[in-house]
Order: C-alpha cells, then sequence, then structure tokens
C-alpha cells in the first residue's frame, strides 16, 4: 500500500517538473527575467510583513512585562509600607508600656560617630572638616568633643546628676548612597516609610562595625551631602535641603547633615549636632512649626525679669528672642546658646515641672 502510494507521488513529482520545464523553454529570457523579478519582490515584501508582526508582538509582550513589573513593585511597596508602618506602631507601643527606659543624659553614655559621603563625595573634599572636628583639644566648639564641654558647662547651672559622653569617632569614612526619593524629605512623622528606609541603608554601618544600640549606646551619623534640591518654591533653606538632620529617640540614631564641607562650618555642625544628641536624650524642639520664632520655652531664661531682652536662646530653638516676637541667630561660640530649664528637665536633669 505504502509502496504504491509513494510510486504515486513519485510520478506525480516527475510529471509536475516536466510540465515546469516545457513551460520554462516556452518562456522568452525577457519574461523569465520578470518572472524572477515578481518572485524576489513577493519573498521581500513578505519577509516585511513577517518581521512587522513580529515587531509588534514583541512590543505588546515588552509592554505587559513593564506593566507586570511595576504591578509587582506597587504590591511590593505596599507590603513593605504596611509592614513598617506596624513595626512603628509595635515600637511606639513599647515605647510607652516602657516610659522609664527613655534614654536621659545621666550616667554613662556612648556616642558612635560616624562620617558618611554619597559616593559622589570624595575623601580630600571632607577631610579638612572631619579633622577640625576630630581635634581633641579645640577653641571653641569646633570640635565634636566641644560638646561633652558645652553639656558639662550648662549642667553646672542645675544640680544635674553626674554623666558622661563617650564619644567614639569612627577611624574611617563610609561611603552611602542615600537615595534622594522619600529618604530624605518628609520625614518628620510624615513618610514612616522614609525614615525606616534611611534607617535601614544606615543600619548597614552599624552592622559593619558590629555595634549594637541600646541603653548607654547612641549612634550619630554626620552625612556630608552639600547637595540643594534647587526648589524654587520651598519657603525655607531647610526645604531645599537634599538630606535634612534630624534624630530617632526611640532607635538612638541621630542624622546631622553636614552641608557646608569648609573648616569654618564646624561650630555650626557641632551645634547641630549638639542639638540632635540632646534629642536623643528627650529634649523636644522648641521653635514655631511655621514661622521664624521659637515658642515661650525655647527663651534663654524663661524665669527672666523682665523677660526682654533675652540674652540667650535654648539650643533646642537657636534664636534669642530679644523683644517680644522678634528673634535673631544665637551664636554658639559666642555662648549665646543654652540648656535652658525646660529643656534640662527634658534631658533628666532637674525633675519635670507641672
Ligand atoms: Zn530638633
Amino acid at each position: 500500500m505504502l509502496s504504491a502510494h509513494f510510486n504515486h507521488l513519485q510520478e506525480r513529482i516527475y510529471h509536475l517538473m516536466i510540465t515546469l520545464s516545457k513551460w520554462l523553454k516556452a518562456q522568452s529570457k525577457k519574461r523569465l527575467l520578470i518572472w524572477l523579478g515578481v518572485v524576489v519582490v513577493s519573498l521581500a515584501l513578505l519577509q516585511v510583513v513577517v518581521a512587522n508582526l513580529r515587531l509588534r508582538v514583541s512590543l505588546h509582550q515588552r509592554q505587559q512585562d513593564k506593566q507586570a513589573a511595576r504591578e509587582a513593585a506597587d504590591v511590593a511597596y505596599q507590603a513593605l509600607l504596611e509592614q513598617q508602618t506596624q513595626e512603628q506602631a509595635e515600637r511606639a507601643q513599647l515605647r510607652q508600656q516602657a516610659p522609664l527606659e527613655r534614654p536621659q543624659l545621666v550616667g554613662i553614655q556612648n556616642l558612635y560617630v560616624f562620617f558618611v559621603r554619597p559616593p559622589d563625595t570624595s575623601d580630600a573634599q571632607i577631610m579638612p572638616l572631619i579633622k577640625q572636628l576630630q581635634q581633641f583639644s579645640s577653641t571653641r566648639y569646633d570640635s565634636l568633643f566641644a560638646m561633652h564641654t558645652f553639656f558639662a558647662e550648662q549642667a553646672r547651672n542645675y544640680r544635674a546628676k553626674p554623666f558622661t559622653l563617650v564619644l567614639h569617632l569612627a577611624p574611617t569614612i563610609e561611603e552611602l548612597a542615600v537615595n534622594r526619593v522619600g529618604d530624605v524629605m518628609e520625614f518628620w512623622d510624615r513618610d514612616v516609610y522614609a525614615v525606616q528606609k534611611l534607617q535601614d541603608q544606615f543600619a548597614t554601618i552599624l552592622a559593619k562595625h558590629k555595634i549594637v544600640l541600646g541603653e548607654g549606646k547612641s549612634a550619630l551619623f554626620i552625612y556630608f551631602d552639600d547637595s540643594f534640591l534647587g526648589d524654587e518654591t520651598a519657603d525655607s533653606f531647610y526645604d531645599q535641603k537634599a538630606f535634612r538632620s534630624f534624630s530617632d529617640e526611640g532607635q538612638r540614631q541621630a542624622y546631622v547633615n553636614a552641608y557646608d564641607f569648609s573648616v569654618a562650618f564646624a561650630s555650626t555642625l557641632v551645634e547641630i549636632a549638639a542639638h540632635e544628641t540632646l534629642h536623643l536624650f528627650g529634649a523636644k524642639d522648641k521653635y514655631l512649626e511655621n514661622e521664624y520664632g521659637c515658642e515661650a520655652t525655647g527663651r534663654g531664661n524663661p524665669d527672666q525679669q523682665p523677660t526682654f531682652p533675652q540674652k540667650t536662646g535654648d539650643i533646642m530653638c537657636g534664636l534669642i528672642e530679644q523683644r517680644e516676637g522678634e528673634f535673631h541667630r544665637a551664636e554658639f561660640q559666642q555662648g549665646e546658646l543654652v540648656i535652658n530649664r525646660h529643656t534640662a528637665a527634658e534631658i533628666g536633669w532637674i525633675p519635670l515641672s507641672e
């Protein structure tokens, strides 16, 4: 059966070839060329159509892949956000349950200081300023060690419990690329995710140095980032900064932004570091949220009679109220910043009144 079928097929192919060769012989050379041309053009057209079809299919596929990736990222972000919001809430609850664990500036307090820079800043750019900050004996308030001097000076005004702030300055400079979006803006408790993510990034430095924060152990990160967002619509200088100083008492971690790399900036940097460090021990901000000025609790001497002119300002505000409602910047190096009785009470030096 199969053999018969095969023979039949062979016969048909043979007949087809005979017919084709007869037809070819019958054609003139010119017509043959035309036919050849038609065949070539048809093949080329076919190729174009197939390629186009393939392109469409792959474009569609790519779009679908992109969409899927975007959706997956959204889902992951939402999950992370939920997880971190929950963790934050749990921590807040823990803090409320154990109010006695609120760290205060009493006893021995270790502060681990890290110098951190983004990848696009070189060690050489920030080294002179770091050298100044590391100087053990310095003139007034332009070394990180001056923080302790300042705190000790201020403590003398109260019958403060004894304390020692032990600074551990990291010998090396760390590199950390802090992602701009989310990490650095809106972190004043408004964007839990941003704070959390920022902390996760800095936590890698603590892990590398095998430092576990806890009772008597806090960290201060000095982040050398002088970039500005250049946002013309921003209200203030601070709104334009890419990275802003802040402190998380619960996590025992403070972040200070060195936005100027000049050596002359050292004393301002130490002032900011002292302010953020005091947050770690319970001190609250005393500046006004939406305008240039301090709350009444931010006056250098809240009990002065008559109240004005004030000659100093509390470091948790940083301004002097010369006349009621009129403020100007207090100079750290001129001794115009103090720790007033409100801040002293918050950090555990004297009993909380009222
Ligand atoms: Zn503050």
